[in-house]
C-alpha cells in the first residue's frame, strides 16, 4: 500500500512533474496527499483539509464514497476496458440511458467521450459535419461569448476568451472563431434586449459562414465565475433558431445541479441542439464525459457523404467509467440534490457575506453551490495557498477570484469553517 509521497518522491514531482499551468523552472511547493474521504482531504503530515474545490466541480458526493467504490469494483472484476468499436456493454448501455432520460427531451443521441475537452471538440466536429451533411459546406465557424472557458486542446481553446484563453501564443495555429460580448445582466436583474443585440448582429452578418453558438449556459466558469441572465439565454436559443445556428450549451462544470437546476439550461427553459457534460459526471472518481445531440442531428451528419460521425477514441465509453457514472448518476437521484444545493447556497451566501463590507473586496455572489468572492486586485498563489491550508480548508483561488463549490454532501459546519476561513484570508491580505 502506498502512503503519501515522501520527501525523495516530492524531489521527483518537482523535477519532472508538470502540473496544471505551472513552470518547470521555478514549481510551486505541493501539499502531498495522503486519501480522501467524505468532505476531507488528508495530507501526508496528517493534517485534514475541507475541501471546497469538490476537484474542479466533480466531487459532488464526496470522496471514497462506498456505493461509488462498490460500483467500481464490481465491474473491475467484470471487464476493466473492452474497445468500443464492434462491442457493447451495459454499463454504457445503461449510463446513456439515464443521460437520456436526465437532460432535457431532444437530446436523444449519446457520443461517450474521454474528458470535458474532448466532447467540445465532438461537439464542434458535429456542428461541422451537419452542416456539411446538409449541403452547406461554408457554415464551419463558430460563435463564441468573451470570457467563456471550453477546454484546453485546440477546437476548444479556439472557443475560449481570446486573452484569458491566451490565443496570441496559437495565434495562426488556432481556428479564427467570432466572439459576441459576455451577457452583462447578471441572474435574477432586469435584461433589457440592448445586452444581446451584438450577439444578433453577428448572427445576422454571419449566418452563412457560422455552424453554432456555444457557450456555458447561465454560469460561466473558468473564464470568470460569472452568473447571468436566464432570459438572455432564451434570447440567445431564438436567435439562433432565427438564423439557422445550432446552439452548444456547455454544460460541463454546470450539469447535474450545480447552479440549482440539474442542467443550467433548465433556469431558461430551453433545448440546446448539442449538450456537453463531464465534470460531475463520475462523481469526480476518473475522467468522462458526453456529447449529447438531437436525433435530428444524428440522423443528419449520418445522411451525410462521410455516413457516419467521424470520432472514435481508443478508450470511449470506458466500462469502469461508464459503471462509476452511472451510479453516480443513482445517487443524485436518490439524494434530494435540489435542497441540498438549496442549503449550500443559503449557507454560502450567508457565510460570505462578511466580505462584502471589505475594501479590497469588488464583488461577492452565490448561485446554487457555488460561492465567489471577487478582488478588485489578484492574489498571489504562492502566498494565499498556505494561509488557506493553515486554516483547515482547500481554496484555490485563481487571479481575482476567490470561489469555492463544495461537494454537495457538506454539513452546515464544514461549510461556515470553509466560508469563515475565506473570509479570513481576505482580511489577512487587506
Ligand atoms: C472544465 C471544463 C471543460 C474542460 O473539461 P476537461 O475535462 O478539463 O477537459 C470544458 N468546459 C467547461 C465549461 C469546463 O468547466
Amino acid at each position: 500500500m502506498m502512503s503519501g509521497p515522501n520527501e525523495e518522491q516530492l524531489a521527483f514531482d518537482s523535477q519532472h512533474i508538470w502540473h496544471p499551468y505551472s513552470s518547470m523552472i521555478n514549481p510551486p511547493a505541493m501539499f502531498p496527499v495522503e486519501s480522501a474521504s467524505g468532505v476531507r482531504i488528508k495530507l501526508s503530515d496528517g493534517r485534514e483539509l475541507i475541501d471546497g474545490m469538490a476537484s474542479w466541480w466533480s466531487v459532488v458526493h464526496g470522496y471514497n464514497h462506498p456505493r461509488l467504490n462498490a460500483a467500481a469494483k464490481s465491474q473491475i472484476d467484470r471487464m476493466a476496458h473492452v474497445m468500443f468499436g464492434g462491442l457493447t456493454h451495459s454499463p454504457a448501455i445503461e449510463l446513456s440511458r439515464k443521460l437520456v432520460e436526465m437532460t432535457p427531451e431532444p437530446l436523444q443521441r449519446v457520443f461517450i467521450a474521454d474528458s470535458g475537452s474532448v466532447s467540445v471538440e465532438v461537439a464542434l466536429k458535429m456542428a461541422i459535419q451537419y452542416w456539411h451533411a446538409r449541403g452547406k459546406p461554408g457554415k464551419h465557424r463558430m460563435l463564441s461569448i468573451l470570457n467563456g472557458y471550453h477546454g484546453d486542446t485546440f477546437g476548444a481553446m479556439s472557443v475560449c476568451d481570446p486573452v484569458n484563453g491566451m490565443h496570441e501564443l496559437f495565434s495562426g495555429v488556432l481556428s479564427k472563431q467570432l466572439f459576441a460580448p459576455r451577457p452583462e445582466t447578471p441572474f435574477g436583474g432586469e435584461f433589457d434586449t440592448a445586452d444581446i443585440a451584438e450577439l444578433e448582429r453577428l448572427l445576422a452578418e454571419h449566418q452563412n459562414e457560422l455552424a453554432a453558438l456555444i457557450l456555458e449556459p447561465v454560469v460561466q466558469g473558468a473564464g470568470g465565475m460569472r452568473f447571468y441572465s436566464p432570459e438572455w439565454l432564451r434570447c440567445a436559443r431564438e436567435l439562433c433558431d432565427r438564423y439557422e445556428v445550432l446552439l452548444i450549451a456547455d454544460e460541463i462544470a454546470t450539469g447535474f445541479g450545480r447552479s440549482g437546476e440539474l442542467f443550467a439550461c433548465n433556469h431558461a427553459g430551453i433545448n440546446p441542439d448539442i449538450l456537453c457534460v463531464g465534470k460531475a459526471l463520475t462523481g469526480g472518481y476518473m475522467t468522462l464525459a458526453a456529447t449529447l445531440a438531437t436525433a435530428d442531428i444524428a440522423e443528419t451528419i449520418s445522411s451525410g457523404g462521410a455516413g457516419c460521425f467521424m470520432h472514435g477514441p481508443t478508450f470511449m465509453a470506458n466500462p469502469l467509467a461508464c459503471a462509476v457514472a452511472l451510479e453516480s448518476l443513482n445517487l443524485l437521484q436518490e439524494m434530494d440534490w435540489r435542497s441540498q444545493v438549496k442549503r449550500l447556497e443559503s449557507g454560502l451566501k450567508q457565510g460570505l457575506e462578511p466580505a462584502q463590507e471589505l475594501d479590497s473586496v469588488a464583488d461577492v455572489r452565490v448561485l446554487g453551490a457555488i460561492g465567489v468572492i471577487e478582488r478588485h486586485e489578484p492574489v498571489k498563489l504562492p502566498e494565499v495557498q498556505p494561509m488557506f491550508v493553515e486554516r483547515g480548508v482547500w481554496v484555490r483561488p485563481f487571479g481575482k477570484l476567490v470561489y469555492v463549490m463544495p461537494p454537495y454532501i457538506m454539513s452546515d459546519e464544514d461549510l461556515a469553517t470553509l466560508t469563515g476561513a475565506m473570509v479570513d484570508v481576505i482580511k489577512a491580505l487587506d
